[in-house]
């Protein structure tokens, strides 16, 4: 469902030039969870952020569903995005000036096509499922870090994306709750064989993931890759068991 062909991506740092992400291929099926590890430096957010349609690789493509989202016009790009990407960062990158509850709808807000009534009642669900549903009506600046990134995971979750990337997810999270939002991440993604690409310096619980990879330097190696996930991923569509 979303494949990346030969990444590279340079940066240039006055007169010095980065290749932060080098010949990085990658395979991910659908409800498939995948976990990249790595040194700080190691071009992880990077690789990310290309996979995610917000930053153009030097070279190489990303394919969502067949087609290379960086041929798609920006506001096409920003749309899929919206309505089949979700975002998890390690800093919640909630917006201060909305309630909590509003931040959640946003996504669907912009996405349009439903009623403002049943955002509510979907943004109502999410919370409740991420135990918020008492928080609604707070600014994000009165969460503890905890509750801030539960919050940002269900604006992640309001579109029903396709794909969750999470950058250093529980960066900011004490063991108990990085074991919370890891189950709840879970927990969605097995319901509805949602893909998710969690990258992470920090140890991720074996359990969570099918797909181990690791990136230094700026280049990827398998670990251990699902064995399951080529026949799966010939019949894409299929309920996954
Ligand atoms: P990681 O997430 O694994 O810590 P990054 O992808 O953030 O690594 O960074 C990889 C390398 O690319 C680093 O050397 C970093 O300084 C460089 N880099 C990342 N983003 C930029 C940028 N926007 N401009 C210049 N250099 C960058
Ligand atoms: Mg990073």
């Amino acid at each position: 469902m979303l494949i990346a062909d030969k990444l590279n991506k340079s940066f240039k740092q006055g007169k010095a030039k980065v290749h932060a992400v080098r010949d990085v291929s990658l395979a991910v099926r659908r409800g498939e969870r995948v976990y990249v590890h790595g040194p700080s430096g190691a071009g992880k957010s990077t690789l990310l952020h290309m996979l995610g349609g917000l930053d153009r690789p030097s070279s190489g493509a990303v394919l969502f569903e067949g087609k290379d989202i960086y041929r798609y016009s920006g506001s096409r790009r920003s749309a899929l995005r919206n309505v089949s990407f979700g975002f998890v960062f390690q800093f919640y990158h909630l917006l201060p000036e909305l309630s909590v509850f509003e931040n959640v709808m946003l996504p669907a807000v912009i996405k349009g096509g439903i009623s403002r009534r049943a955002v509510k009642a979907r943004a109502g669900e999410l919370l409740k499922a991420v135990g918020l549903s008492s928080r609604g009506a707070h600014r994000p600046a009165e969460l503890s870090g905890g509750e801030a990134q539960r919050a940002a995971i269900a604006r992640a979750l309001i579109n029903s994306p396709d794909v969750l990337f999470c950058d250093e997810p529980a960066g900011n999270l004490d063991s108990e709750m990085s074991g919370v939002v890891y189950a709840m991440i879970r927990e969605f993604s097995e319901k509805n064989g949602m893909s998710v690409v969690v990258i992470s310096h920090q140890e991720v619980e074996k359990g969570f993931y099918h797909s181990e990879y690791r990136m230094k330097d700026g280049a990827l190696g398998a670990i251990s890759v699902d064995p399951s996930r080529e026949i799966i991923g010939a019949c894409d569509g299929m309920a996954r068991k």
